[in-house]
């Protein structure tokens, strides 16, 4: 089902390629869930989109969290007892522990193992780990580097800190018609690691620039926080505003080749359910759908039972299901831009639903309405590329009793949504239709 029109190709065609591209220049960056470089990586997507960065100090109190500390890291490594560095964070930002105090002391091999993290089954990768709310130091590397490790002293030096500052993250709302938003949330918090997420970051980016272009009837608000700090901190310097929230997605881990996956919201057949669900099934690619659990990305912290928002996360292969995940593994390789596209194209297709999915009434429920006499039965023969699908007609006058949406047309139908919303169009035109307004 082709849900964009003519233009879809031209856009599938660049896209992957873009955001791909445009990742490579975030990789490098040593993100955590504060600190430089979170800020670093928003002035980057401030080139693209015009995001607001707020600043919350530490020590807010967020619901029953507290704002950390902020972290900073300017170098780390190890050295053996000739000086030579055996592990050093300007190779990999992976190397320290994420979050780790300063360190700067020499210790014996037993002592320097307890701060040491490896992945024995993937002995050529580096683990991805982090100590945020525990005050710890350490180092990742690869399980062939530590089995080099001989028994002598070894130097380790974290020239990190770790104070007073601020938690720092992007909001970016472009305004629709209606007050009415759609939340699109994505975390900016792992360094250097591609699918978890940031292919999430910048197809978010990118899906934004889109629809900055095009006229929008709900506002879009994206949020680009830390992993559970942000959004528990932005759920609680914005409750007033959650109730605008009609529909949202957490955006994850799309660039795998893996099927597209649909964690459900917590209500679990929200319009959001519904529509996503309806894209995956026409989309003819294979797909899963999941209900919700209480655990995986932000999703967890919009639908707890005080907000229970309609969010749901729409990935490729849930997080924790491939072995690369939290690893160095998770690289250039691992994404590609054929699958960045094909999810670009797919959260393109939700929003064109949630856009369009109105429900209407019909103006003449007894009996049908003579369509020849109002010019509609032009479709028959098919000799115009423009034409209206008569049994679409049909469809939506018959459903049009303001309890079916276009969608559940389409679905009841078995009808392309395009088909469904073009003769709803032509039917409004003759003033057959009346829209229903909640
Ligand atoms: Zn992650």
């Amino acid at each position: 089902m082709n849900l964009y029109g003519p233009e879809t190709p031209r856009i599938k065609s660049n896209i992957g390629e873009k955001i791909y591209e445009q990742m490579s220049e975030l990789y490098p960056i040593c993100s955590s869930i504060t600190g430089n470089g979170v800020r670093e990586t928003l002035t980057i997507l401030k080139k693209h989109i015009p995001l607001t960065i707020h600043e919350v100090p530490s020590g807010t109190k967020v619901f029953d969290w507290t704002v950390p500390m902020e972290w900073n890291i300017r170098d780390a490594y190890i050295k053996n007892s000739s000086g030579e560095k055996i592990i050093d964070f300007k190779k990999s930002n992976l190397h320290v522990l994420n979050y780790s105090v300063p360190v700067k002391k020499t210790v014996s091999l037993e002592k320097l193992k307890e701060h040491l993290f490896t992945l024995p089954d993937y002995p050529d990768w580096i683990p991805y780990k982090t100590s945020y709310y525990k005050e710890n130091w350490g180092f990742c590397l690869t399980h062939n580097q530590f089995l080099a490790l001989k028994d002598e002293e070894y130097e380790v030096f974290i020239d990190s800190s770790l104070e007073k500052g601020n938690l720092t993250y992007g909001e970016y709302l472009i305004k629709g018609e209606k007050s009415d938003e759609v939340l699109i949330s994505c975390h900016i918090c792992h360094p250097s690691l591609c699918n978890d997420n940031l292919s999430g970051v910048v197809l978010s980016v990118f899906l934004a620039k889109h629809l900055n272009c095009i006229p929008v009837r709900y506002s879009y608000r994206f949020l680009f926080i830390p992993g559970t700090i942000g959004s528990i901190t932005w759920l609680c310097l914005n409750e007033e505003r959650v109730s605008k929230i009609k529909h949202g997605l957490v955006v994850a881990g799309i660039g795998d080749q893996g099927k597209s996956t649909y964690k459900r919201s917590r209500i679990g057949n929200a319009e959001i359910d519904k529509v996503v669900e309806h894209v995956l099934k026409c989309s003819n690619d294979p797909y899963e759908i999941v209900d919700f659990t209480p655990y995986g990305y932000d999703e967890r912290q919009y639908c707890s039972p005080g907000f229970n928002l309609p969010v749901g996360c729409l990935q490729r292969t849930p997080h924790g299901q491939y072995p690369e995940y939290h690893t160095s593994a998770d690289n250039f390789d691992f994404v590609q831009p054929e699958y960045i596209s094909d999810s670009f194209s797919k959260y393109l297709s939700v929003f064109r639903i949630l856009e369009n999915n109105k429900s209407f009434y019909n103006t003449t429920p007894k009996c049908e309405p003579q369509l020849g006499k109002r010019g509609l039965y032009t479709a028959i023969g098919g000799e115009s590329n423009t034409i209206v699908d008569q049994m679409a007609l049909l469809w939506v006058l018959n459903l049009s009793d303001g309890q079916h949406t276009l969608m559940d047309i389409s679905e009841r139908s078995g009808m392309e949504f395009d088909l469904i919303k073009n003769a709803a169009d032509a039917l409004l035109q003759k003033d057959l239709l009346q829209e229903c307004i909640e």
